[in-house]
């Protein structure tokens, strides 16, 4: 079996396109209302001349309408639980919210390994990025821009150090 890495995140901060960015593909539902993916998806990232992983797309942690103990949530936590890695999804152009806090803290519960990927750093200052984050304590962080394809190749490379 495939090592498997959950992308879980809140709502719209590009998870799907980071899913499709990792694997290629337009399976996963890209979509400007948050919470449009409901269900967990499932996916491959095969880097050419690497070991290939499965990854998991979650729904957001919280709709606006079933909060953080909703079904999409429990969906997202178990998805969470049964990874080998997590990638715990921000937007670098919103910065920290109070939901992304919460997220945080349920995800030091799991006691998952766990990297800090901050999301949409195009045309943006990406270590204004990672200074808002820094209170967050996490020691692998990387950058990206989903929708650009920046910095997925070193996530790739940085999630197969930590598999
Ligand atoms: P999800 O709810 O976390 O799955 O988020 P989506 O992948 O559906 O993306 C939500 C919105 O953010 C969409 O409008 C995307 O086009 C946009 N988005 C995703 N990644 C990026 C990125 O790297 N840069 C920018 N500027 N927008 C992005
Ligand atoms: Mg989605």
């Amino acid at each position: 079996m495939l090592p498997l890495v959950a992308l879980v995140g809140r709502p719209n901060v590009g998870k799907s396109t980071l899913f499709n960015a990792l694997t290629r593909s337009r399976d996963a539902l890209v979509h400007d209302e948050p919470g449009v993916t409901r269900d967990r998806h499932y996916g491959v990232c095969r880097p050419e001349g690497k070991p290939s992983f499965a990854v998991v797309d979650t729904g957001g942690i919280a709709g606006e309408d079933e909060g953080l103990a909703g079904a999409t949530a429990r969906q997202a936590r178990s998805a969470a639980e049964e990874a080998d890695l997590v990638l715990f999804i921000v937007d670098g152009r919103e910065g920290a919210s109070a939901l992304d806090d919460e997220i945080l803290a349920w995800l030091r519960k799991t006691a998952r390994p766990t990297t800090l990927v901050i999301n949409k750093i195009d045309g943006i200052d990406a270590q204004a990025a990672r200074n808002d984050f820094a209170r967050y304590g996490f020691n692998d962080v990387i950058t990206v821009s989903s929708a650009h394809r920046q910095g997925i190749d070193e996530l790739i490379d940085s999630s197969l150090a930590r598999l």
